[in-house]
């Protein structure tokens, strides 16, 4: 036990420089505390200014979350339907921001760190729906609380919530009552699903401060990473900036810091990397996600191959058997992720069939095969995002353009990726893939709205670090 403390207290970065506190029960999670065997370093150390941050958010979420007194009157608030006016939210009463995250799992955790950011920037108290897996799969991230939307929260069918209610930010903002009617309304409900509308995306140029922080409830939807956009946005620019003075790693951050695998999907993690992927000199993520449909096909197969030839990212193979392998060979595991085998048999048997030019030893290896997308369900979600975790421990990754799933993969691990662009019309893409400029994720349906100006804008070149995406043209990308 002694050697054991000693090891703690010397090991500054089991903390993630200052990412994570102490204080949670370290066996009921043991990912939170023990992932350093299975970590390099640290890509990006967060800033002086984000780590208080956090620490200040800790402690509103205790003190405003499930179980507190204050929790239970901002509840009474929304079961009488009204917000009582002449209260203010301003007043050190506790303001909620209520996440429903959907879609795949992807789609869900650029959802929840998103999310976390924007309730973070506006003071709020971030709770989340859990759905029907998500406790399953994830850990605690405040001590003390509770991050999960209790299960007798008086609003229902969450997920059921659009645009078109009475409460949403778009009819607030369209109808010019945004001012005058918010502090009437019991929550204000914010729609950012990726075909929201021009006056929802509005929300993109808000400063909360007007008139948004008398909600002491605001709902929001979404399925994707919206924090290129509060980059775009006045009001945020300057404690962004001190939050992330490089901007190129939020993501990787913010996930260092909110996901942690439970102690089940940290077995999923741990036995398939001890098994197959420690060992080798170095390791190669391939993710595969096709949107064409379930069934094999050759044109992905050979974007994969033409991509990690040209990237030499994988070595040729001989056409003749050589005489002698080259003594002191190196080896480089490969783990392929996808829903489908296909594309992992191919490349595992090529190998096999034949040795490579420069003598390498290449070893392929997929954890599963699904075979269709089964969101929601539990051991299918753990299954991905042990898959996602495992991605993220590798050296150098291949993903698949438009995939949330392995913008999750690449930015958990701090990897910047080769991104593979999605075919079209059934035809390998020529390049089949290019370096992308950051490991950020990509916002899939971003404003087009210049919140300075008024008026329609390219957003792509309103400042340095949000950029067009690789992968789609219209997407935005901190880099
Ligand atoms: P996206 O659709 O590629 O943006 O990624 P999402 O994660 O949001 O949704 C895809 C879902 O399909 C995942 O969450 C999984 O449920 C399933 N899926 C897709 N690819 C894989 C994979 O490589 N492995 C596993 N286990 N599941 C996958």
């Amino acid at each position: 036990a002694k050697t054991y403390e000693h090891q703690q207290e010397s090991d500054q970065d089991g903390l993630l420089g200052g990412l994570l506190v102490q204080g949670f029960d370290e066996q009921s999670c043991i990912s939170r505390y023990h992932s350093a065997p299975y970590r390099k370093n640290m890509t990006r150390s967060p800033s002086a200014h984000l780590v208080k941050r956090l620490r200040e958010q800790e402690a509103l979420q205790r003190r405003c979350g499930p179980g507190t007194g204050a929790y239970r009157r901002a509840v009474e608030r929304l079961n009488t339907r009204r917000n009582v006016t002449g209260t203010p939210a301003d007043d050190g009463t506790c303001k909620y921001l209520v996440l429903v995250p959907y879609r795949g799992l992807g789609n869900r955790i650029l959802a929840m760190a998103s999310a976390f950011l924007y309730a973070m920037l506006t003071d709020r108290v971030l709770l989340i729906d859990r759905g029907t897996s998500l406790p399953d799969l994830f850990c605690e991230p405040f001590p003390g609380t509770s991050w999960f939307l209790a299960p007798d929260f008086p609003l229902r069918e969450l997920e059921n919530l659009t645009g078109e209610v009475p409460e949403s930010y778009r009819n607030l903002v369209r109808d010019g009552r945004a001012a005058s009617s918010v502090s009437e309304l019991p929550y204000v409900f914010v729609d950012l699903d990726h075909a929201c509308t021009y006056h929802d995306k509005l929300f993109y140029c808000d400063d909360h401060r007007e008139f948004l922080h008398r909600a002491p409830w605001l709902l929001m939807r979404t399925d994707g990473y919206f924090v290129p956009a509060l980059f775009l946005n006045p009001a945020y620019q300057e404690e962004l900036h001190r939050l992330f003075p490089r901007k190129d790693a939020v993501f990787y951050l913010l996930a260092k810091y909110l996901f942690h695998p439970t102690n089940k999907v940290w077995g999923l993690i741990t036995r398939f990397y001890d098994s197959y992927l420690k060992n080798s000199d170095e390791r190669l993520g391939i993710q595969v996600r096709v949107f064409d449909g379930d069934t094999p096909f050759k044109h992905v197969l050979d974007q994969i191959l033409a991509c990690t030839s040209q990237q030499h990212l994988l070595p040729p193979v001989v056409v003749r058997e050589p005489p002698l392998r080259p003594a002191g060979a190196r080896s480089k595991a490969v783990l392929m992720t996808g829903l489908s085998s296909w594309y992992f048999e191919n490349i595992r048997g090529s190998y096999w069939q034949s040795a490579t030019v420069s003598g390498e030893v290449v070893s392929v290896h997929q954890p599963s095969h699904e075979e269709h997308q089964l969101t929601g369900e539990a051991t299918h979600d753990m299954k991905a995002l042990a898959e996602m975790y495992l991605l993220s421990m590798t050296d150098a990754i291949v993903t698949s353009g438009w995939s949330t799933f392995g913008y999750v993969g690449h930015g958990l691990g701090g990897l910047t990726p080769w991104i593979m662009f999605r075919p079209e019309n059934l035809t390998t893409p020529d390049p089949p893939c290019r370096r992308a400029a950051s490991m950020e994720p990509c916002l899939h349906g971003p404003p087009f709205y210049d919140c300075r100006a008024r008026r329609g804008a390219d957003t792509g070149k309103l400042v340095p670090h949000v950029q067009h995406c690789e992968d789609m043209s219209w997407g935005l990308k901190l880099v």
